[in-house]
């Protein structure tokens, strides 16, 4: 069995990112993934869009490190050459009684530290984009868009070149705590094939089961799970917008907005689909759920013409909070919070995921490196 400073489970963003700062740190990652490409599951499956951080609530982790990643994500980008514009974002109120709850985001977008908001009235929001209809909206110039593939290749890069190390087509399918570490088992090999110092879960929507197939692991510490799909459609033909488009959130998700990809597409979604216990994960697009994004689009769009959504992905989110349930915060545990030595396991990091890859990364260096 080999002995390695460090594994980070997931070629996600997450995964990439964080393996790039152990990787600086010098621990020489290896990072194991099950599929044969990095970015495989949710990380090649979301809107793309690098958020201001308007949303969370004030002093969560997902407020701060929406924050800190967007930063830290624009600059990687200007210096990196990685394709992303700075488009920002309309959130709209379509009639006058949502007025308010436009306004309630504001202030926590505020207490976030997010300052750059202006709140339009219906002719200043039409001046910028005239084929919207709105009652009032507010402008976040700090949102943008990101060409994701070309990060997520950019964040192994310079990973690889620190020393990290990328095996594909590697499942972790069993892992025991040890007196020295903790011991890998990879494609059902019954056999450990590493002795890792550490080890970071970075599993994505696999991460809590794969926390609670760790021999030795309180289960206590492992939150429930539950999963909801979000489906995109595109369109057909060319948007008259060049910001993207949001309606206020909704429960379980940000509401069917327009998103605008770097070529100018434009699709429209994610909706919240919530999947039952143990069902299986269907990217599949169910073609009937366009008519209900129809619907929501003519309410700030309503220039949309019938037949121009066309089934585009989906991606799902891993949550953990089930529905109706208060919207919970992303869960970077180490040893700190569970008392392994050497392990993090990372929960619940839906969006803003992208956004905060780069400071949640930064934040599980610093959980390793206290421990
Ligand atoms: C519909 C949708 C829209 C979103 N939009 C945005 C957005 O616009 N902006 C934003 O900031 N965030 C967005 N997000 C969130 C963002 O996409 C995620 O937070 C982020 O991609 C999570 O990355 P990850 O690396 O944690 O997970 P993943 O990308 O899922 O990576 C986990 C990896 O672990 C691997 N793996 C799992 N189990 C094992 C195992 N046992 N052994 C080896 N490998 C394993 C998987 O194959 C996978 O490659 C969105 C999410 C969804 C679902």
């Amino acid at each position: 069995m080999d002995t390695v400073d460090c594994v980070v489970i997931g070629a996600g963003v997450v995964g990439l990112a964080v393996a790039r700062q152990l990787a600086l740190a010098g621990l020489e990652p290896l990072i194991i993934e099950r599929h044969r490409a990095i970015g495989m599951e949710t990380s090649s499956r979301n809107s793309e869009v690098i958020h201001a951080g308007l949303y969370y609530a004030p002093g969560s982790l997902k407020a701060r490190l929406c924050l800190r990643g967007r930063d830290l994500l624009y600059t990687w980008c200007q210096q990196r050459g990685i394709a992303h514009r700075r488009c920002g974002k309309l959130i709209v109120a379509t009639h006058e009684a949502q007025r308010g709850e436009l306004e309630v985001l504001e202030r926590r977008a505020i207490d976030n530290g997010v300052n750059d908001l202006r709140l339009l009235e219906r002719a200043e929001a039409q001046a910028l984009e005239p084929a919207l209809h709105c009652v009032a909206a507010l402008l976040s110039p700090s949102t943008g868009i990101i060409d994701s593939h070309a990060y997520l290749l950019s964040l192994l890069g310079d990973a690889e070149a620190h020393g990290a190390i990328l095996a594909t087509s590697s499942a972790v399918t069993a892992m025991r705590l040890v007196r020295n570490g903790i011991q890998i088992c990879i494609n059902d090999d019954p056999e450990p094939l590493l002795l890792a110092r550490r080890a970071v879960n970075a599993a994505g929507l696999h991460a809590p089961a794969l926390a609670r197939a760790i021999e030795g692991f309180p289960t206590l510490q492992v939150p429930a799970e539950h999963f909801a799909k979000g489906s995109y459609f595109t369109l057909d033909g060319r948007p008259p917008f060049s910001r993207l488009v949001y309606p206020l959130p909704q429960p379980g998700g940000l509401g069917v907005h327009l998103t605008l990809d770097l070529a100018g597409q434009a699709r429209f979604g994610p909706d919240v689909e919530w999947l039952e216990p143990g069902q299986p994960f269907d990217y599949a697009v169910d073609p009937a759920r366009a008519a209900a994004f129809h619907q929501a689009i003519l309410d700030y769009w309503p220039g949309l013409r019938p037949g121009q959504l066309l089934p585009g992905y989906a991606g799902i989110r891993p949550k953990l909070a089930g529905p109706g349930a208060p919207a919970a915060d992303f869960r970077l545990d180490g040893p700190q919070s569970h008392g392994v030595p050497g392990l993090v396991n990372l929960f619940g990091i839906e969006s803003p995921g992208l956004t905060a890859s780069l400071a949640i990364a930064e934040r599980v260096g610093a959980l390793l490196a206290a421990a």
